[in-house]
């Protein structure tokens, strides 16, 4: 593995970059169920917020992202080319070697502290998930949100994990100080759908159910409905039945974001959909013939009727309370490829 050769993490598009990493790093297997056939890299990070490069267009400049790969194995996950950057794999391997930054914590309490930063916002859950399964063994988190509550320092979080209820104690001690924004990804309700092209998640409606507690505690919650997947979740009646659930579940805001398919994801979830649904191989090769994003007037027309069903049941695309950042929908071209950025669908 290329160790010494990483690009900026997280936020970065591939360019040379400084390392991150030395060479010490400790490779680990468990060998319980939960950790079954998973390898983690622990490494001591050099540096742990991360600016998101001038060229992108996300709606944050400063990231931290205490793991790479994820095992929530989401087929369709941008993340996945970042791989490659550690010359590891972008199918399987990305769903089972994680790379954990076991000095997170302590980093980022000496980043926070330096008279350099100027305590802009920084987002987590925009490259892979931060409250993936490995979370559970190695609790990075608590740490992380506990020098960003002690620096009041705002931030936003966007997860597929359940595991960030651990947490409410201290997203609440956070939002007493300083601007906290939690956002959950759920793009469709769909039980068969769910259980193949994200494997590893917690189900759609228990990620709905992490809205309502952290609501009812006091912690507003958007929901990122994410990705809509042309063909199998797109119907009006499958986005009316999630937006009705998004609606109930109490988020604040719901923001619609139609699949799109860069390098390294588009080869994934191609040869899933050859495998789980061949008949439409040939229609998404002709909706995604000219780059990583669906149609314009398909775009426009999911944004469109997710925004109607979410007036009808009450909720807004950015209403009271929804995290100052979280990712916007992409502004997408019919003919030419958007500037890349490293925005995942969690
Ligand atoms: S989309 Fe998010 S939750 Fe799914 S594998 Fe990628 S980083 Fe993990």
């Amino acid at each position: 593995m290329r160790w010494q050769n990483l690009s900026q993490d997280g936020a970065g598009d591939g360019a040379a970059a400084p390392a991150l990493f030395g060479t010490d790093v400790v490779t680990r297997t468990f060998d319980t169920p939960e950790f079954a056939g998973i390898t983690f890299h622990e490494v001591r990070a050099r540096s742990i917020v991360n600016r998101v490069p001038g060229a992108s267009r996300m709606p944050f400049d400063w990231t931290v992202n205490p793991y790479r790969g994820c095992s929530h194995a989401c087929v369709y996950c941008f993340a996945r080319k970042t791989h490659s950057y550690l010359d590891l794999d972008t199918g399987q391997g990305f769903d089972s070697q994680i790379v954990v930054k076991v000095n997170a914590p302590d980093l980022l309490r000496r980043e926070l502290r330096s008279p350099r930063w100027h305590g802009d916002h920084i987002a987590m859950g925009t490259n892979v998930d931060c409250y993936q399964r490995a979370e559970g063994r190695y609790a990075l988190m608590p740490g992380i949100l506990s020098a960003l509550r002690d620096y009041a320092n705002p931030y936003s979080i966007l997860t597929k994990g359940t595991l960030i209820l651990r947490d409410l104690p201290l997203l609440q001690q956070s939002a007493e100080v300083t601007e906290v924004g939690v956002a959950v990804s759920v793009g469709f309700l769909d039980q068969g759908l769910w259980r193949t092209v994200e494997p590893g998640t917690p189900a759609p409606q228990r990620r709905l159910d992490v809205v309502r507690t952290l609501t009812d505690a006091g912690i507003q919650c958007g929901v990122l409905m994410a990705p809509v997947i042309p063909f199998l979740s797109d119907s009006p009646e499958q986005l009316e039945a999630t937006v009705q659930a998004i609606a109930a579940a109490g988020a604040t805001s719901v923001t619609p974001l139609v699949l799109h398919l860069r390098p390294g994801a588009r080869e994934w979830f191609m040869s899933w959909l050859g495998a789980h649904h061949p008949h439409l191989v040939r229609r998404y090769e002709r909706m995604y013939a000219y780059g990583a994003y669906a149609p314009k007037w398909y775009q426009r027309r999911i944004t469109r009727q997710v925004h109607e069903f979410a007036e009808a049941a009450g909720i807004g695309p950015s209403g009271r309370g929804v995290a100052r950042r979280l990712p916007e929908p992409e502004r997408p071209s019919d003919t030419a490829e958007a500037a890349p950025t490293q925005l995942t669908l969690l």
